[in-house]
């Protein structure tokens, strides 16, 4: 590798290139809308256009593309090349404003929950010039809000930017109450931490459930998982480093500040984390980092498996949602500085964070919701599905001064005397960590760790821009309104803490206790991808989306659509192919086994040797009565499926039968295909095992 600090960025058309090559008027007034959210002049468009191509023909690209996030949940490009005709047959190079501006691919086969009509078909894309262009493959890449002709959002980033003003809006209302003259815009950041699995690319080929849904629909328990946790932080081998290696130079190029890495708890998993960036950056750049770990990951003769629940036993995959909020001029308004039950500031940013995440438990809830990630909130590995918040011991301490009359002290972390006097006294944090927790106070941050490893990480967090954005401007109301600030802020953090205290839990959220106090405490407790979307229709919610103008209640229906959709062709296809792995892969090599098996014990009873003992057929009976329970559960699996067109009910009610009856039907059949997996000759069973694709890379 070259020198790193040339390679980083040098596929971004970032703010140095854009200094560098752009007329000082240019730059200046397209710096005050990134950095300060004024409208875009469209005079500015032209110029940028042209030096933009300028660069990327320099760099070798020839085409360029509107680079924008369908409610897939991956991104779209169609590419164009930057030729025009010229009257002498040739061809010069050409970009406009006008095409940096604005796209119009067709928008009629994404989807659109209902919200278009189905022979509509126009949709546009607007250049968002917060999030930088770069070049990938050759093509310019234009990250881009994609809208449908009459103008509903069919993308993941319009919410967001909206999401993003709202809060910066409301949050600069609070600010000034509290005399900050000087700041013009509050962003909201986030580290995503994201989780993935390797595994070699000749074992993947021969399982079609990886191949068609991601995920292993049958395997066996090996003898060993991960009890021994003897993946999490060890030794990176090799080939894998090689992967990773690779990996950072691809995203350094592309600007993205991918900073550690490490084994996870699992074998064969793996985390990156990136340094933080804005919102709308930081999930343009998890898109383009998962895009990256699957394309490197073929160049290692590795696949990068994505999904939440790849493998049944061990630990699936998440992403860590650090996220914040800090202002144009550097402070980040959830630090809470030396002296924390002193800065009332904080303590209302804190406060607002709290309000929100329990009023709106159930629209954060949906926002991590897809069917890989049904696997995991809830089961022994993933935070509960029960959303709570944990402060540490500092922060609830003051919380409780605060409750029993006025808040006196900060704890402090102190240091800590390691008994060695050549190693460092060492300065401990306010408050331990708590990775059972799906919201934790981290510092100075909040991580939200619902999120699933494939997801956009766009719902979760125009979802929290939102909604601590309302509770920020309900706070801002009552501030304005009272003649004295200070009396009144103290009132306010006050009934925060007492109305909303019960979503603050530090203890162990794996433990069954919690399911039970936590229900107690009134907290809900959302199993399933299915029972979540309700949240998207429900008033308390679509009112205050519409309130600040992040998403319309049609559209907040349509994304429920979409969900209710996606949940049942997924469910769909890992029942079909199920069904097709059970009928042609498994049930002919138990057959086949079960053949040999007989043949062999006549074999063995025809040489007459030693009469008196019995020939070994117990094998043999348990693999024949396996077989045949396993061969019935296919029926019933089809069986199940053919109801499904009988049903003319609405897509929750469909979404409601594929969770009740096709997917518990999937897990019974499993149970038994796993079952003849420990019985069947392992030379004769047809599928690469947990053990193969876990433990050999
Ligand atoms: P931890 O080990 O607690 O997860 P790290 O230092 O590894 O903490 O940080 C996790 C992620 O949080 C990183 O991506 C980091 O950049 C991000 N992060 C740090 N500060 C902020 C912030 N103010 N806003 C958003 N994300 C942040
Ligand atoms: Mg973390």
């Amino acid at each position: 590798m070259s020198n790193l600090s040339e390679i980083f960025g040098s596929y971004v058309f970032n703010d140095a290139v854009m200094m560098e090559r752009l007329p000082k008027v240019t730059y200046k007034a397209l710096k005050k809308t990134i950095d300060e959210g004024l409208p875009l002049d469209p005079a500015v468009a032209d110029v940028v256009a042209s030096a933009m191509k300028d660069w990327a023909v320099e760099k070798g690209a020839t085409h360029f593309t509107h680079w924008f996030q369908p409610l897939t949940g991956i991104t779209a490009e169609k590419h164009d090349s930057f030729i025009n005709p010229t009257s002498n047959g040739k061809v010069i190079l050409e970009f406009s404003g006008k095409e940096l501006i604005k796209g119009e691919p067709d928008a009629s086969s994404f989807p659109s929950g209902g919200i278009r009509a189905t022979n509509a078909a126009r949709g546009y894309t607007a250049w968002d010039c917060t999030s930088p262009s770069f070049i990938k493959d050759g093509t310019l890449c234009i990250p881009t809000a994609f809208v449908s002709y009459t103008g509903e959002t069919l993308d993941k980033k319009t919410p967001l930017l909206r999401s993003m003003d709202a809060l910066s809006k409301q949050a600069l209302r609070i600010l000034k109450l509290f005399g900050n003259t000087t700041s013009v815009k509050v962003t909201t950041t986030v580290g995503p931490e994201q989780e993935y699995f390797l595994i070699d690319k000749k074992l993947y080929d021969k399982r079609k459930d990886l191949i068609l849904t991601g995920r292993t629909l049958f395997g066996a328990k090996p003898a060993k998982g991960q009890e021994l946790e003897d993946h999490y932080f060890g030794q990176i081998k090799e080939r894998i480093s090689g992967f990773m290696k690779e990996l950072n130079e691809e995203l350094w190029k592309l600007g993205i500040l991918a900073k550690t890495q490490h084994n996870e708890v699992s074998p064969a998993q793996h985390e990156l984390a990136p340094i933080f960036s804005t919102t709308n950056m930081a999930t343009d750049h998890n898109q383009l980092t998962m895009e990256l770990m699957q394309k490197v990951a073929l160049r290692h003769g590795l696949v990068c498996l994505l999904h939440e629940k790849p493998f049944a036993g061990v630990n699936g995959s998440g992403k860590h949602n650090n996220w914040s909020m800090s202002t144009n001029d550097g402070l980040n308004l959830l630090d809470p500085g030396s002296t924390p039950h002193e800065n009332k500031q904080f303590l209302v940013f804190l406060c607002a964070v709290i309000k929100a995440v329990d009023q709106f438990a159930d629209l954060l809830r949906v926002s991590a919701a897809n069917p890989g990630n049904d696997h995991r909130l809830g089961a022994n590995e993933a935070p509960p599905a029960i959303i709570s918040i944990f402060l540490g011991e500092q922060l609830t301490d003051i919380l409780q001064q605060i409750e029993n009359g006025g808040a006196r002290s900060s704890k402090q972390g102190g240091t800590m005397d390691l008994g060695v006097s050549t190693l460092p006294n060492l300065l401990k944090d306010n408050t331990d960590r708590n990775r059972t927790s799906p919201f934790a106070f981290t510092g100075n941050k909040f991580e939200f760790r619902m999120v699933g490893s494939s997801a956009s990480i766009a719902a979760a967090n125009f979802t929290l821009n939102t909604i601590v954005a309302e509770v920020l401007s309900q706070i801002a109301d009552k501030l304005e309104s009272s003649g004295s600030c200070g009396t009144e802020t103290d009132k306010i953090i006050f009934g925060i803490i007492k109305e909303h205290k019960r979503v603050i839990f530090n203890g162990n959220g794996y433990a069954d206790e919690w399911v039970k106090e936590a229900e107690k405490r009134g907290l809900p407790n959302i199993k399933s991808t299915v029972a979540a979307t309700r949240a998207l229709i429900d008033e308390k919610n679509t009112s205050i989306m519409e309130k600040h103008g992040v998403l319309s209640k049609a559209e907040m229906e349509s994304r429920c659509e979409i969900m209710l959709e996606t949940y049942i062709k997924t469910i769909n296809i890992e029942a079909l192919t199920m069904i097709e792995i059970a009928k042609r892969q498994i049930l002919p090599a138990a057959i086949k086994f079960a053949s040999e098996l007989a043949a062999s014990i006549n074999n063995i009873k025809s040489t007459g040797v030693n009469a008196n003992i019995s020939a070994p057929a117990g094998l043999l009976s348990e693999v024949l009565s396996t077989a045949a329970t396993f061969e019935n559960k296919i029926k019933i699996l089809e069986l199940a499926l053919a109801k499904v067109s009988e049903k003319n009910e609405d897509m929750y009610d469909i979404a409601c039968y594929y969770r009740d009856e096709i997917f518990t039907g999937m897990s019974s059949l499993r149970a038994n295909g796993d079952k003849l997996e420990t019985l069947v000759d392992a030379e004769l069973w047809p599928l690469p095992t947990y053990e193969d694709m876990l433990f050999n890379v």
